[in-house]
């Protein structure tokens, strides 16, 4: 069992090493020639952007992408001049300006943008390269239109000021069961990107996120644009290990008091849980002024002394509480562990996000500023 860090309230432990092993993970299951590209926007998912994508470089990936114009700023700043930076997301004209000072390769998907950036891309003197987007039903960004798409290519490939590097889409279901929408999309992409790859054979094509990976090469083209499972997340909200995939991110706070209560007391806001019966509660001063979200109230286990505990009553900004029981060794100082692994015991994001009716995703995207980051391996 491992100390609690007497310095820190809560804490977030990120294992760089689990984030590199997870890359070389991935980047193994790619044929050659087929790139990596570690997604780390949204601070790596919660994780730490800049931390992340150098341990992501390490384990194979050899492009980023994020969704910001800003967030490729602040990583080009990390990882140098060489590492290809990619902005999957829609830029405003101010940030298309720090997106072209980032030297980031961009998205396009109106011949509107695409006149907008070539001009601006003159006065930071270099050829910017962009991705032309196809919108095969995600129904988000992209052009819709299959010729559309070919024009906005060709266009950009006849235009000196700047490079066509690729043509891409995103999938709406591949951490579904039900393959047959995806498998629909996968062929719109074929019918449309395959032709414009013969006119112009030095560009890359690429589709698919942690889950489309995951499933097979078919979704694999020149570049995988993968994140959840970077950090060691299951792209399908099941149990990441029997995948071989290592979660990154545990969340680590302690006891600040354990105190007898009586049938009939109550723990929290709004009274939403009272003793059964006499028992020993354990307050932990954490909350969802963290991140950790209200919704988990009654409703998730805790880990202390390597055993499971529920959490319970309403979980406040700033603590919560837990049901040791009617007897407890348990004493003030020890380490808590929200988020992980204590003992051979496991509480991981999949478990939270499946109470909360939500995703994994948010679990970590959601742990908010006040939770330092801690860095090891
Ligand atoms: C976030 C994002 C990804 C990464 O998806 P994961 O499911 O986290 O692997 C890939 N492509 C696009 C366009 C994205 O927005």
């Amino acid at each position: 069992m491992s100390a609690h860090d007497p310095f820190q309230r809560v804490t977030a432990i990120v294992d760089l090493g689990a984030v590199e092993r997870n890359c070389a993970l991935l980047a193994g299951k790619l044929s050659a020639g087929t790139e990596l590209c570690a997604v780390v926007k949204a601070d790596g998912y919660g994780h730490g952007m800049g931390e992340c994508a150098e341990a992501a470089l390490r384990g194979g990936a050899t492009r980023l992408a994020v969704a910001t114009a800003t967030e490729a700023f602040e990583l080009r700043e990390r990882v140098g001049a060489q590492v290809p930076i990619f902005v999957m997301g829609a830029l405003t004209g101010a940030e298309l300006d720090v997106a072209l000072q980032a030297r980031a390769e961009l998205t396009v998907w109106t011949a509107e943008f695409l006149t907008e950036l070539a001009e601006r891309a003159g006065m930071f003197g270099f050829r910017p390269r962009i991705h032309v987007k196809y919108d095969t039903g995600m129904g988000r960004l992209g052009e819709r239109e299959p010729f559309g798409v070919g024009r906005l290519a060709d266009a950009a490939a006849a235009d000196e000021r700047i490079e066509l590097a690729g043509v891409w889409t995103h999938f709406a279901t591949a951490d579904e069961d039900d393959e047959s929408y995806l498998r629909e999309q996968l062929e719109r992409f074929r019918e449309v990107a395959l032709p414009i790859q013969e006119r112009h054979p030095e560009i890359t094509l690429h589709a698919a996120n942690s889950a489309a990976t995951l499933r097979g090469p078919e979704f694999h083209f020149g570049m995988v644009r993968c994140g959840v499972a970077v950090y060691g997340l299951d792209p399908f909200g099941r149990d990441p290990r029997p995948l071989g995939l290592e979660p990154a991110l545990s969340l680590h706070t302690y006891v600040a008091d354990v105190k007898r209560f009586h049938a009939g007391e109550s723990a929290g806001y709004g009274r939403t849980w009272k003793a059964p019966g006499d028992v020993w509660v354990a307050v932990l001063p954490t909350g969802y002024g963290d991140g950790f979200r209200r919704g988990l109230s009654n409703a998730c286990d805790v880990l202390i002394r390597g055993r499971r505990y529920p959490l319970v009553g309403t979980i406040s900004m700033d603590n919560l509480t837990v049901d040791l029981g009617p007897e407890t060794e348990v004493v003030p100082g020890e380490p808590a562990v929200l988020i992980g692994e204590q003992d051979g015991e496991e509480v991981n994001a999949e478990q939270l996000a499946e109470s909360l009716g939500t995703i994994n995703y948010e679990i970590t995207c959601g742990l908010s500023a006040r939770v330092p980051r801690a860095f090891r391996g």
